[in-house]
């Protein structure tokens, strides 16, 4: 039997671990290790459980609920499946491309939601406990809900970010009360569920139809919610899904919080309140670097409507450049700022960036980064491959650090980034991405854009800066061209 009061003692280290764990990743130079303290927590949290689980709690003043298992599950039972997820999971985490992130940690989150759904209903279907019912279905509705909700969101978000379904937003005929019916259906089976006499509910003694009224509330609730995360993020556009993901990160937190409610376990509570604020901090940092309403992206794109992706318009032609060139170009620059953006990740051309950044600076050219809050496939994309590939810290700036001074500086690189440095979605109104504060890259004397064609980025939108006087386009896979680049130097 485990002591209550060692589990406690266990479970606040391991919830100062993941504290800790979260002040690391707010910064470079500390991620590693916040990232190694997160690891001992889940380590500690694991064993803690597990061990609460099979051996029972003792002296837990009669609010214990270890996980409900029957006693003839042996260990095997957990450590089975939890062997079979980890094998599953480090299988994945190793094969992943760094522009496969993005997908795989939406798929992630779905889990969680579904983890949700599975613990609310099988909890439900065992019966309340003998006090308190009232609270525990109560949460366990809510818990199901926010689940349901990040379950099918997540999928969808995992669809988009890995280009299997059209990032542009689905705009169903009043989208936003179709939402706002959801939403109140969803409040009304809850007070429905809750104030059920307990004869219909499962596992009341002498339950009519064993609780068939309980079950028929939580199947009609377990839908909408299903229902309406599908269409939450569906309605949502391409530009709009980095927030988009940092809001399904939130939601995966308040529904692990829920199934800690719901399962009894302190640490799940506490863990997934600091993931969900976590997560909602994100959204809202992501939301002001976007120029978007919060509430609007909560609310699936409420407020967007018109918003759709613009009549190709005839920008004129566009000129063409070499390796040969640019590399001549740069050496008697004085003022060179990079602006890197998704291509650069999938061509992995960082090294090679690194490189070129070395022999400019050798050449005493004043090298900078601009990076965009949403450059890349997730929050902090491009500060991890740069950090990957040794730039140092202090000549990479964020986007409000360095929009100012574009036109002081003599040349800009544009690699792989398409959205991020687009003026339409400052001068066009009726643009998808009208609003999002973007690198002002055109303001500089000279652009050179690395990508491989013509075509449009995340967002679908054709790019004006890409016919500008003073562009040219440098056509090729971005790591192939600079090291062409660096070799001319
Ligand atoms: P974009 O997705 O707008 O554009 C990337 C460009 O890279 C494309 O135009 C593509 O052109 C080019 N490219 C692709 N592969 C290569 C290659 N091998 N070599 C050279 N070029 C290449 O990128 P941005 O970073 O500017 O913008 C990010 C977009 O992603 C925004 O719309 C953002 O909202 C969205 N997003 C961001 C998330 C985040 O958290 N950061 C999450 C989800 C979405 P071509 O095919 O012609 O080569």
């Amino acid at each position: 039997m485990l002591s209550y009061s060692l589990q406690a003692g266990a479970f606040i280290i391991a919830g100062l671990l993941f504290i800790l764990a979260l002040a690391g990743l707010s910064k470079h130079e500390t991620s590693k290790r916040g990232n190694v303290l997160g690891c001992v927590g889940m380590a500690v949290a694991l064993v803690v459980t597990v061990l609460a689980t099979q051996l029972g709690v003792a002296g837990s003043g009669g609010t214990e609920r270890s996980g409900g298992l029957p006693a003839s599950w042996g260990l095997a039972a957990i450590l089975a499946p939890m062997l079979i997820g980890a094998g599953i999971g480090v299988f994945r985490a190793l094969r992943v491309e760094m522009t496969g992130m993005p997908e795989l940690i939406a798929l992630f989150h779905s889990f969680v939601g579904l983890a949700a759904v599975l613990v609310g209903w099988v909890s439900y279907l065992e019966g309340a406990p003998a006090v308190n019912a009232g609270l525990h279905y109560g949460e366990l509705f809510v818990g199901v809900f926010i689940g349901a909700v990040t379950f099918t969101g997540s999928i969808i978000a995992y669809l988009k970010l890995s280009a299997k379904m059209k990032s542009a937003p689905l705009a169903l005929p009043h989208h936003n009360v179709l939402n706002l019916a959801a939403i109140v259906a969803f409040v009304g089976l809850t007070v429905w569920f809750v104030i059920l006499p307990a004869d219909q509910h499962v596992g009341a003694p002498g339950a009519a139809g064993g609780g068939v009224v309980g079950i028929m509330l939580l199947s009609a609730m377990t839908v909408v919610a299903l229902a309406l995360g599908l269409h939450l993020v569906a309605a949502i556009g391409g530009g709009d899904m980095p927030v988009v993901v940092s809001m399904l990160n939130s939601y995966s937190g308040w529904a692990a919080a829920a199934a800690g409610f719901t399962l009894g376990n302190d640490l799940l509570i506490i863990t997934g309140a600091l993931v969900g604020s976590s997560g909602a901090y994100l959204s809202y940092i992501m939301c002001r670097a976007m120029n978007r309403s919060f509430i609007s992206v909560i609310a699936g794109g409420f407020g967007s409507d018109g918003l759709v992706v613009g009549e190709a318009k005839d920008y004129g032609e566009h000129r063409e450049t070499n390796a040969a060139d640019v590399a001549d170009l740069l050496a008697n620059s004085s003022s060179v700022v990079i602006a890197p953006g998704y291509g650069m990740a999938v061509a992995q051309a960082q090294g090679a960036v690194a490189e070129l950044t070395a022999k400019l600076r050798a050449k005493g050219v004043d090298v900078r980064f601009a990076i965009h809050p949403v450059a890349g496939r997730l929050p902090g994309h491009m500060n991890v491959l740069l950090a990957e590939a040794k730039v140092p810290y202090d000549i990479v700036f964020e986007m409000d650090e360095i929009n100012d001074d574009f036109p002081d500086v003599d040349v800009v690189l544009v690699i792989g980034a398409n959205d991020t440095v687009n003026p339409a979605a400052l001068d066009d109104p009726s643009s998808p991405i009208a609003g999002m504060p973007v690198l002002h890259v055109w303001e500089a004397g000279q652009v050179i854009v690395f990508k491989r064609s013509m075509a449009t980025g995340y967002a679908g939108v054709q790019n004006p800066l890409f016919f500008n006087d003073n562009t040219a386009m440098l056509f090729g896979d971005a790591k192939t061209r600079v090291q062409d680049i660096n070799q001319n130097l």
